[in-house]
């Protein structure tokens, strides 16, 4: 399948690309108004676009092999049941809400971004989209609007509560830069990853069952302590021994927001070596499993044989917890190596992990 078999058309008029991200510091700060520093990962979302020859909008993901064909009422009337196709939709919407006339598009789309693995799949539809759309109709749109809009399309039209993070990284980081990102004030910066080191990430197959519970749960333990510290968010809390007032929990789980922020920041300011920047990797993973407790024992076995593992820096979970994937930063040229060594011993220990970047 193509697009010229899907829509009967020549070819497409333009083509885009947006890739997934990886968060490699600044773990649930992201709603206590904190940093965060994601990159790029080398798989990528394509979607091509050619203008429609009939009123409706159609659409195609290669990867669910599934089509909608539609018009623009019966999404309004909430007709439309391919909860893919909110992404999308929400995407020309939320252009159109800002008053560009978007005429209606076919548009294909294919992604080696593994859907629902936490490497954001959804982001890298919503921010290709947008970029392709941008360049159909000449839109004067810049790629921090891109991720705006890209946010409010997921939020608005997919319904999923989303920070900015994911958007933010897909629209301006790639996988030889990372990004550092205020999320209170969108303060950024686009920085070049540690020289000499590459990106594992190795999910640990096992599912995030408790993750919503767990994270709303979180959530609410952030704010009261932040309530009971008097401070808008715990953003505002730099010196980590304000938080030794408050009671259990909320000591540790503040503890964890306040060092992890530090750490963002230490990354960016003081790091002069992969080692340093490793052990700061290392240390948010000690403080997501001891203060903050969103680990697992297969989480902490799969990053204890990474740290063990020569040739990487340091390694941590990556993403909410309770399950999930690990991000690791080892030396460049030696992650196939390592990737592969590390889930031997892994899936020796009787898990089934599974290779998301780096094989
Ligand atoms: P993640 O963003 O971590 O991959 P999400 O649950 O946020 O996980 O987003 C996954 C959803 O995004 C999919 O269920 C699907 O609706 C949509 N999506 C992302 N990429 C594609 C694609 N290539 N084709 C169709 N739908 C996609
Ligand atoms: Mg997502």
């Amino acid at each position: 399948m193509n697009f010229q078999t899907i829509f009967n058309q020549k070819f497409p008029q333009v083509e885009a690309l947006a890739p997934g991200r990886v968060n490699l510091l600044g773990e649930h700060t992201d709603y206590n108004d904190g940093f965060v520093l994601p990159t790029a990962i080398p798989q990528q979302t394509v979607v091509q676009i050619g203008l429609s020859d009939d009123r409706m909008y159609h659409f195609y993901s290669e990867n669910l092999d599934e089509r909608v064909d539609m018009v623009e009422e019966s999404f309004k009337s909430g007709e439309m049941q391919e909860e893919y196709a909110r992404y999308i939709f929400g995407c020309i919407q939320v252009l159109k809400e800002v008053g560009y006339t978007i005429s209606p598009i076919n548009l294909y789309v294919k992604s080696s971004v593994p859907l629902g693995s936490g490497l954001s799949s959804s982001a890298a539809l919503e921010v290709a989209t947008i970029r392709g759309i941008r360049q159909l109709f000449n839109l004067p749109i810049d790629d921090v609007e891109i991720a705006q809009f890209a946010q409010k399309a997921e939020i608005q039209y997919a319904h999923v509560q989303c920070g900015i993070m994911d958007q933010m990284a897909s629209s301006l980081a790639d996988t030889e830069h990372m990004l550092f990102l205020d999320t209170r004030t969108l303060e950024r910066r686009v920085l070049p990853l540690p020289e000499g080191a590459k990106i594992v990430v190795i999910d640990s197959g096992v599912p995030r069952t408790l993750a919503g519970s767990g994270y709303n749960e979180r959530r609410a333990e952030c704010e009261q302590a932040a309530q009971l510290l008097g401070v808008k968010a715990l953003r505002d809390i730099t010196d980590v021994s304000l938080v030794e007032t408050l009671p259990e929990p909320l000591r540790r789980r503040a503890r964890h927001v306040v060092t992890e922020n530090n750490r963002v920041l230490e990354a960016l300011q003081n790091v002069a070596s992969l080692e340093q920047f490793g052990e700061l990797m290392n240390a948010s993973h000690a403080s997501l499993r001891d203060d903050y407790e969103v680990s697992v024992p297969a989480l902490d076995i799969l990053v204890d044989i990474l740290q063990k593992t020569p040739g990487v820096f340091g390694a941590r979970l990556t993403g909410a917890g309770f399950g999930g994937a690990t991000v690791a930063l080892v030396a460049a040229g030696e992650e196939k190596n390592i990737a592969e060594k590390v889930l031997e011993q892994y899936n020796h220990a009787g898990y089934t992990g599974n290779i998301l970047v780096g094989a």
